[in-house]
């Protein structure tokens, strides 16, 4: 299934990847404008600001609602910046639209349902402005394609995808977790659409933003969704994650951004390299194979279980320090180690049911 583009058109400086800017929430008319007016001076050409906030609990900000939305068409006519809101339901697009909005995105919160996102889709019908597609918030690639899907059937076709980290039971460092092989699969399935980072969300921190940032370019991300306020701390909502205009350009200036169309020949040549270490690799595996199955063939005689547990953990343990000694996480070596059990495993039922 493919979508139907157009390119996304947004405005950004040529060193730079299109930065969309602006704070969590739109709080009050002056925090909108000084902020705004302040990332404007910074030669920022896209300001966010959320005008309805989806609240994980009852209780916090939920935003202004249509009293903000005169704020946003201030900015635009001030500062001549486009202008961006996060919309959830049909009566947002339409208030949204009606007040000159220039790009829409639909939040984490949101992608998830299926229902919620074709009642906008339907919304969206014959509207010509950009939509970005947060990720849902659980890590599932198809549900965030499927979104994409119902609003480019809709219609819209400039689209583009933000990637803000996911929820996970195990994190430590970020709100939400990037897993970025999520978004380099949606790149490898859907080539030709934008995808921009939301380090602001991801992150949780002020800390982890030009890192972030920095990741996402290299990447090969084409642009940035990033929260910046003109007093951070005091924040309605997010207050730990936003930067002040003038760290946020900091940030972005020194970016790192590297050319991914050039292949020159030394990287012709490292590819080279890691094909034939690759060809080694699978050549050593099916040598393990095979003696894996000769493993069987010996349980069959012996009558034995496939599954030996403490054999199993042994390998483990062991490959995973083995792995923390050379450099590699043992998390990762073990999920290695996972996968291989597992196929050594199916191979060896196959001889044990012959
Ligand atoms: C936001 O951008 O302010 C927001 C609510 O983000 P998310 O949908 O990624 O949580
Ligand atoms: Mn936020």
């Amino acid at each position: 299934m493919e979508l139907d583009l157009l390119p996304l058109n947004l405005p950004s400086d040529l060193k730079r990847p299109f930065v969309i800017a602006g704070p969590c929430s739109a709080e009050t008319e002056e925090q909108v404008m000084t902020t705004a007016h302040q990332l404007a001076e910074k030669g920022c050409h896209m300001f966010r600001a959320g005008v309805w906030k989806p609240r994980t609990k009852p209780g916090g900000f939920e935003g202004n609602g249509i009293k903000a939305l005169p704020w946003l068409k201030r900015v635009k006519e001030e500062t001549g910046m486009l202008v961006a809101t996060e919309v959830a339901k049909p009566e947002h697009v339409e208030l949204a639209l009606e007040y000159g909005i220039d790009i829409l995105w639909i939040g984490a919160r949101t992608t998830v349902n299926p229902f919620a996102v074709q009642e906008l889709a339907d919304s969206l019908k014959g509207v010509d402005v950009p939509v970005l597609v947060k990720n849902p918030v659980s890590p599932d690639l198809e549900l965030w394609i499927g979104a994409l899907l119902r609003i480019n059937r809709a219609g819209v076709r400039r689209l583009g995808a933000i990637h803000r980290g996911f929820t996970s039971i195990d994190q430590r460092i970020y709100r939400n977790t990037p897993m970025w092989h999520i978004p380099i699969e949606l790149h490898r399935r859907m080539p030709g659409l934008p995808i921009v980072c939301d380090p602001s969300h991801m992150g949780g921190r002020r800390d982890l933003i030009a890192p972030l940032c920095q990741q996402a370019m290299d990447m090969g991300f084409d642009g940035l969704l990033v929260e910046s306020h003109c007093n951070p701390d005091a924040a309605w909502s997010d207050a730990s994650q936003q930067v002040l205009p003038d760290v946020l350009d900091f940030i972005i200036d020194r970016l790192v951004i590297r050319n991914n169309a050039e292949m020159t020949e030394s990287l012709a040549s490292l590819r080279k390299q890691i094909d034939e270490m690759d060809t080694q690799l699978m050549d050593l595996l099916t040598k393990r194979m095979r003696v894996s199955r000769e493993i069987a063939i010996y349980k069959r005689e012996h009558n034995m279980a496939v599954v030996q547990a403490t054999r199993y953990n042994e390998i483990l343990d062991k490959r995973g320090a083995q792995g923390s000694l050379c450099g590699m996480s043992p998390d990762f070596v073990r999920r290695v180690y996972e996968a291989i059990h597992e196929e050594s495993v199916r191979q060896q039922m196959e001889i044990i049911n012959k």
